[in-house]
């Protein structure tokens, strides 16, 4: 059985203590998109701020498990003043490291996830993948609205 210590790793419980970006963005011009996971009672709120194509800015609020809410600290860190296009690739990777196959089947091309990396022990505990995916499933959400 694989130890706890590979799903709460430091730096997941850090950016739980101490999340980044969290808060709200005025909407207009702001976008709001709400995920919930069921399986474990977690709910996310993305706020993201797009200008010329790039993430200018990106909050979050919501409750849940350490892992939703960390992930959703770590996502907003790695997104925020990227272009949308980086911002797909980055899901990409990081459902690939939660051995999600994204459409096509196609493998995603590596990107740099920085300290979401210390989420890789996630996919040791299948029923926690949700936690960690929740956050870019309402990231899309709230850019494609
Ligand atoms: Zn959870």
């Amino acid at each position: 059985m694989p130890g706890l210590e590979d799903l709460y790793r430091e730096i997941v419980l850090d950016h739980y203590r101490n999340p980044r970006n969290r808060g709200e963005l005025p909407c207009p011009p702001a976008r709001r998109a709400e995920g919930f996971n069921p399986l474990c009672g977690d709910e996310v709120v993305v706020y993201t701020d797009l200008a010329d194509g790039m993430v200018r800015d990106v909050r979050f609020g919501g409750q849940g498990c350490s892992i939703s809410q960390s992930t959703a600290s770590m996502m907003s860190v790695a997104v925020k003043g990227r272009s949308l296009e980086e911002v797909e690739k980055l899901e990409r990777s990081f459902k690939a490291m939660m051995s999600i196959v994204t459409d096509g089947g196609e493998v995603a091309p590596p990107a740099d996830l920085g300290d979401l990396e210390a989420l890789r022990g996630v996919v040791k505990f299948p029923v926690r993948i949700k936690c960690a995916t929740l956050c870019w499933n309402t990231l899309t959400e709230s850019l494609r609205s």
